[in-house]
């Protein structure tokens, strides 16, 4: 869904004792426990490895990390550990690439001016909605670009622990139909192809690193406004030709089918209000490369706020769960998101459960955790979401393993993000 988009809350107004309070719980500056010196040498050993999602484990793995990349990634038996390198026993974990959540927004309150706010707070919220979950790598589809891009500056410059961020900006919406749940606020209208083409292209140029369209908007509670498919194409040719990826909000199926035609990469959501897919349209999907966000703990939390009986959620649920299945049964790609921080509940836990419930096995909830979205935002000469030699050091180390129970994907004990620890759960067990 997408938040409401208004002017954040002034910060200044906090009361010192509060940001004092949260400073000292996070620890203030990250000391040298929490933030390593990435040219340090690190040893994850002992740990089970999944260095992909199709590649057999390591049971008694080890990973060296050095300047930021895995150097070496190996049976515990078969690796010198060089003197030097600093050693972390993982044993009894289980070690999987860094996550992404390709369904985000920084949007509530607490986001408003990142640019000002204290680099132990952000590190401390970013932490609570998405590396205590052992995200590395976040992609924000709706918010306000420049503070999405000031948030993302603090990270990148090591002044704060945070996921890499992709970002969108506002979603662009058919005339006269920005959402109903954000009004008054409205967002940017694409009124022609021409027109779209313009203001795609100047979105780029102020930063985005993908564009999301509304190919069916709830212009009111009953009306789903759907963009005229010249304008959806014409989007996306734009957004295609500077090499940005496309998402879609489809509301139902007739959005859907206008990102199916029009050249969009990604759906942000499933689509249960529009009822159950018909058979064809997986396959459809599948030929164009067309990716699936399934969002599915979303709709428990819509539906429920808004008071719905219990049978009438499950059903709806249910219903995305089968669209899911569909896809995943075709052969099409998930990215998994959960849309955050327009969902207040950050916990990924049920998502897992659904997905699962969907037919997807461990495998594949991870290769949509891992590779599936590095595919779609990595940059050009890196290798990200795997474990190999060379790659990005973006690493999970969990408790359990998620190829036994799927709930362990949330038991995160640290995280790494290109070589540096951005995570680690104390030894009291607290996040
Ligand atoms: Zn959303």
């Amino acid at each position: 869904m997408t938040p409401i988009p208004r002017p954040f809350a002034r910060w200044d107004t906090w009361p010192a004792l509060v940001l004092a309070i949260i400073a000292s719980v996070v620890g203030g500056p990250a000391g040298a426990q929490r933030e390593p010196d990435s040219t340090h040498f690190w040893a994850l050993a002992g740990a089970r490895v999944y260095p992909s999602p199709n590649a057999a484990p390591l049971d008694s793995g080890v990973i060296l990390i050095r300047d930021g990349l895995i150097a070496a990634v190996a049976a515990q038996r078969a690796v010198h550990i060089p003197a030097g390198a600093r050693l972390i026993d993982c044993s009894g974990s289980t070690i999987v690439a860094g996550f992404w959540n390709s369904h985000v927004h920084f949007t509530e309150p607490h986001w408003g001016g990142v640019d000002t706010l204290p680099a132990a707070l952000l590190t401390a919220q970013l932490r609570a909605m998405l590396t205590r979950y052992g995200f590395v790598g976040a992609l924000d589809t709706g918010s306000w670009l420049e503070n999405t891009l000031a948030l993302r500056r603090r990270i990148d410059s090591r002044e704060v622990l945070g996921p890499t961020i992709r970002t969108t900006g506002p979603g662009f919406v058919p005339r006269d139909a920005s959402p109903f749940y954000i009004l008054p606020a409205r967002l940017p209208e694409v009124l022609s192809p021409a027109n779209a083409r313009a203001q795609i292209a100047a979105r780029i140029r102020e930063g985005a690193d993908a564009i999301k369209l509304f190919t069916g908007s709830f212009a009111a509670p009953t009306r789903i406004v759907p963009m005229p498919l010249d304008i959806v194409r014409a989007a996306s040719n734009e957004a295609h030709r500077q090499g940005k990826l496309v998402l879609a909000h489809p509301s139902n199926n007739e959005g859907l089918q206008a990102a199916l035609e029009g050249g969009v990469d990604v759906l942000a959501h499933t689509t249960p209000e529009g009822g159950p897919w018909d058979e064809i349209l997986p396959g459809r999907m599948v030929k164009v490369h067309l990716a699936l966000i399934p969002t599915l703990k979303l709709w428990i939390f819509e539906l429920s706020r808004k008071g719905a009986d219990s049978a009438s959620v499950r059903r709806f649920l249910d219903v995305a769960i089968g669209q899911v299945r569909a896809h995943v049964r075709s052969g099409g790609e998930v990215l998994f998101g959960t849309d955050v921080g327009y969902m207040t509940d950050y916990d990924p836990t049920d998502e897992y459960l659904y997905l699962q419930r969907a037919g997807m096995s461990f495998r594949q909830i991870l290769a949509a955790l891992t590779t599936a979205p590095a595919g779609r935002l990595g940059r050009g000469g890196r290798t990200t979401g795997r474990l190999e030699r060379g790659a990005d050091a973006d690493i999970v180390v969990l408790d359990g393993d998620p190829a036994r129970d799927i709930r362990a994907f949330t038991q995160v004990r640290s995280v790494w993000r290109q070589g540096r620890q951005i995570y680690a759960r104390d030894t009291a067990g607290n996040h």
